[in-house]
């Protein structure tokens, strides 16, 4: 008997690190398999943030629970970066510190929605999206991008998604899974289409903000009106290379701070006291490291971007953000070798993982079922080799 809850029972697992511990397996066994399934930087945490970890530690003051919403001069430190880099007003309690951006996003939901309330979801979305909107018993409503506008949903489409039933919205720029960044005029415009609905709240998840390619970030919460009802999500994970260390952030309405903070007060008391004083080193000390990282990342979607796009039959755009192309892969879709027949991206997704010994994630998992997601979070070396092989293996399919 299957004694598991419905609630546990209806959640879909995350793909992303479904696909990442298959590769890791398999791996583990002996076989040459390149990982590009991950969302996760290639490099290390700079140095001087562990210094400050393994000073923290030493100084022998931070073993205790920390506050709940985190310590006081990280959220100083996190509202004066919001107010210095991304003009957006919210005070030291305003901010909450989680255990990672999703589990900020996860507080989110469960403090906005009531069962039946509706999400609207920029579509493809990240696959934590649509599962923590369903935990929290709320409905997801999509609004789809296609490859030929850069994956990005408009605002005239969220107008049309709007109902009475509506009470958030959610999306992120640079997007994962797309690489898509939304432009001022873009945001703007979706701005004005949420002005006469006060209620809506929007969530606007700016993890991969570091890495854009295309200029200066713009944050929706800088629109007229907006930041009254805007929930801005950053974290440490990927412009710092600190996916490990599990700091994210929130900076919302007071009253949703305060919802978020009672939700991890039950849940998990507060975040690792010693990853806190890491967050608060990279926060105080040179973004240079990371900028060196987004230098990287540069050059290789140069090298990914020329490299996709000699496979035949592949669609592929060039990303001005975060580390991931999705390429548009259904040409493949109907082909065949051997027993192996393609009927989709996920069966191409495991035929590359067998036959190239390439792991890649199905674009079903983030709402578009003819994609994959590439990371191209791995050495020159790698990408090449592991792109070679995906073009070899799809020069198989007839
Ligand atoms: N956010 C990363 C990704 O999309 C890490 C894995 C996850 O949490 O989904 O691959």
């Amino acid at each position: 008997m299957d004694l598991r809850s419905t609630r546990i029972k209806n959640m879909a697992e995350s793909a992303t690190l479904a696909m990442a511990a298959k590769a890791r397996e398999l791996k583990q066994k002996g076989i040459d398999v390149i990982g590009l399934s991950l969302g996760e930087p290639d490099f290390k945490t700079p140095k001087h943030i562990c210094e400050g970890a393994k000073e923290a530690i030493d100084e022998g003051k931070y073993f205790a629970y920390p506050p709940v919403n985190g310590y006081l001069d990280l959220r100083e430190a996190i509202s004066e970066k919001f107010k210095k880099e991304n003009n957006l007003d919210y005070s030291p309690d305003q901010i909450v510190v989680s255990n990672g951006a999703k589990q900020s996003i996860a507080n989110v939901f469960l403090a906005l929605l009531d069962p039946g309330d509706e999400v609207i979801v920029f579509s493809p979305y990240w696959v934590s999206y649509s599962a923590l909107v369903e935990l929290a018993e709320g409905k997801c409503v999509f609004v789809k991008g296609g490859i030929e506008n850069d994956f990005k949903a408009t605002a005239e489409q969220v107008k049309a998604a709007i109902t009475d039933k509506t009470k958030a919205v959610i999306f992120s720029s640079p997007c994962n899974p797309t690489g898509s960044v939304f432009t001022e005029e873009e945001l703007a415009a979706i701005a004005k289409v949420l002005e006469p609905h006060p209620n809506i709240v929007v969530l606007s998840d700016e993890i991969y903000e570091l890495i854009n390619y295309g200029g200066k970030h713009v944050s929706i919460g800088t629109m007229p009106g907006m930041i009254e009802r805007t929930v801005t999500i950053n974290g440490f994970a990927k412009g710092f290379a600190m996916t490990g260390w599990r700091v994210g952030y929130i900076g919302a309405p007071l009253w949703v701070a305060k919802a978020a903070n009672k939700i991890q007060g039950q849940l998990t008391s507060a975040n690792c006291s010693i990853a806190q004083r890491a967050a608060y080193t990279a926060l105080t000390t040179s973004l240079e490291p990371s900028y060196e990282m987004v230098k990287q990342y540069e050059k290789r979607r140069e090298l990914v971007h020329g490299l996709l796009s000699e496979i035949p039959g592949l669609k592929v755009n060039n990303p001005m953000g975060a580390f991931y192309f999705f390429p548009n892969v259904s040409s493949y879709f109907g082909k065949s070798v051997g027993d192996t027949k393609i009927n989709n991206a996920t069966d191409l997704c495991m035929y590359l993982l067998e036959d190239a010994q390439v792991s890649v994630v199905t674009g079903d998992a983030f709402g578009d079922p003819e994609c994959f997601r590439l990371s191209y979070a791995a050495s020159e070396e790698e990408l090449k080799t592991a792109i070679s092989r995906i073009k070899d293996s799809l020069a198989r399919l007839s």
